[in-house]
């Protein structure tokens, strides 16, 4: 009898150290799997599930369809570019993708709008596609009419969802831009959008504490390269930076995911990464066509690697 009940307890102590070790454990101590008493696992029930099961999902940015083909009607090489991308989407099957703006060169053009359309809309139906705006989306002063605009065309203008241990938030980061934009004249409107969709931003960070990942994604970089770099058309003002920053920080966010300059680059500052993604479009500097490839681990650690169409077409799986 002493022998059987030694075996039972080894037994129940290995079965709980496997459960624990695909535990999300939130930062306050609390939520999903932490309810701060052991549940013993009954004889011969075998190991746990994990509370979450780690996943990877696409970001593709700046589609822009007619780029630098200095023809707007010329777009063929940029659907079709597209196109790769979406049937290798298809195939290796993300929960969902994030699009994060710049779908066309000019947003009042129909044949680039439908083309993408058409091209967009082969995603499996399955696979929910997210839309942010771009600077050519939403125009530069990002007003009113254009947000409502694109909303018609795209969905809403910013998200917020979870996935396994992981919210995800998009930001209209065009409106910020706009507010206190690198030249010309601040939009008031925008300015208006922004300050509204910080509070809105500050709640769903809030909300997601007791997640295992917080990531944030939007069209323009907050900054590229570093929290300090001079001021351009490829991020945000020094202001503006530090106060974002703060607040990633603050909510334990694990990385802020953009596009708009045309090449990947990474950074981190504050232990938070800094992910520009290249276009699908025509390359600028050392960029080529591709897409960010994300993966959340069952533990919520966020890992990103920036693939080319090719990299992705050779990918087995995600
Ligand atoms: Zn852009």
């Amino acid at each position: 009898m002493i022998k059987l009940a030694l075996i039972l307890m080894i037994s129940l102590v290995a079965s709980c150290s496997t459960a624990m070790k695909g535990t999300t454990v939130p930062e306050n101590g609390t939520g999903p799997g932490q309810t701060g008493t052991e549940q013993p696992t009954a004889p011969g029930e075998g190991p746990q599930t994990p509370a979450f099961k780690a996943f990877s999902f696409i970001q593709m940015s700046d589609t822009q369809l007619a780029f630098h083909t200095g023809d707007a009607s010329d777009f063929l090489t940029d659907t079709l570019t597209l196109d790769t991308l979406v049937r290798q989407i298809n195939r290796l099957r993300p929960p969902f993708v994030l699009v994060t703006g710049d779908m066309t060169d000019n947003s009042t053009n129909k044949a680039q709008l439908a083309a993408y359309r058409k091209v967009i809309d082969r995603v499996d139906k399955s696979i929910p596609v997210h839309h942010l705006p771009g600077n050519h989306d939403v125009g530069s002063a990002c007003s009113k009419a254009k947000v409502a605009a694109f909303e018609q065309n795209y969905g809403p203008s910013k998200f917020s969802f979870t996935w396994e241990n992981c919210a995800l938030i998009g930001i209209n980061s065009c409106a910020i831009f706009a507010a206190n934009p690198s030249s010309g004249d601040p939009s008031a409107e925008a300015a208006e959008i922004a300050e509204e969709q910080y509070k809105w931003l500050e709640q769903e960070l809030k909300a997601a504490q007791d997640k295992g990942a917080r990531i944030v994604f939007g069209h323009y970089p907050v900054f590229v390269k570093s929290i300090s770099e001079d001021r351009s058309t490829n991020n945000f003002s020094q202001e503006e930076r530090e106060r974002y920053w703060k607040l990633f920080k603050q909510y334990k966010v694990a990385a802020f995911g953009c596009g708009h300059t045309h090449y990947p680059y990474e950074s981190s500052y504050l232990g938070i990464d800094a992910v520009t993604c290249g276009a699908v479009a025509a390359p600028l500097g050392k960029g080529y066509r591709g897409a960010e490839l994300w993966t959340v681990s069952a533990e919520g650690k966020v890992t990103h690697k920036y693939l080319s169409i090719q990299e992705f077409v050779n990918l087995r799986s995600l």
